[in-house]
């Protein structure tokens, strides 16, 4: 019993470890602010399917807020969605080379920006680009 007590405080130290990296990584001295106004982000909607872009910084606002909201470092934090006013956006890429928009990480277990129609992935396209660098030196 002692030893379930003892793992459960060390599980609940690195929850909260994890949460102030988590705070001070986003939010902290202006993590936000320093956004420029202009960057845009896809994102998309997972319950009626939408995608659309908005501006980065407003989304990391929104997203902030939601996780206050929700009061649950675990639970997932969802925006509010344009078009059916659910909370079901997710940040969201558009694909490089056939300009599909899919959520990030839709592919399980694969790069996070995959894209389910023709497979392309910018990061892989990077690393490939970069190991073709060094090969030639
Ligand atoms: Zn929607
Ligand atoms: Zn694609």
């Amino acid at each position: 019993m002692k030893n379930l007590i003892y793992g459960g405080i060390i599980v609940l130290c690195l929850v909260i470890s994890g949460i102030v990296i988590l705070v001070t990584r986003s939010g902290g001295s202006g993590g936000i602010d320093e956004l420029s106004d202009d960057a845009q982000t896809w994102v998309f909607c997972v319950g009626c399917k939408a995608s659309y872009e908005m501006g980065e910084k407003e989304f990391y606002t929104q997203l902030k807020q939601k996780s206050v909201e929700l009061a649950n470092p675990m639970a997932r934090a969802y925006l509010t969605c344009q078009k059916c006013g659910k909370d079901r956006v997710v940040t969201a890429i558009k694909c490089g080379k056939c300009g599909e928009v899919f959520p990030e990480g839709v592919v399980p277990g694969d790069l996070a920006d995959r894209c389910p129609k023709c497979k392309f992935s910018a990061t892989e396209e990077k690393r490939k680009a970069r190991l073709a660098q060094q090969s030639q030196n």
